[in-house]
């Protein structure tokens, strides 16, 4: 099930499942916020994108 993270920047993340999509915002976070960012975190963030 896709999956959507809304990072406090605005920014929306949507991965088609949960490996893409922790894939994705670690990826945002070095990229825009320079923070690593652990698996668990988008996964606790996570909502069901439609
Ligand atoms: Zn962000």
């Amino acid at each position: 099930m896709a999956k959507v993270v809304n990072c406090p920047c605005g920014e929306k993340i949507t991965g088609e499942n949960d490996d893409e999509l922790v894939r994705l915002v670690q990826e945002h976070g070095k990229a825009v916020h320079r923070q690593d960012v652990s698996r668990g975190d988008p996964l606790a963030m996570a909502q069901p994108a439609d």
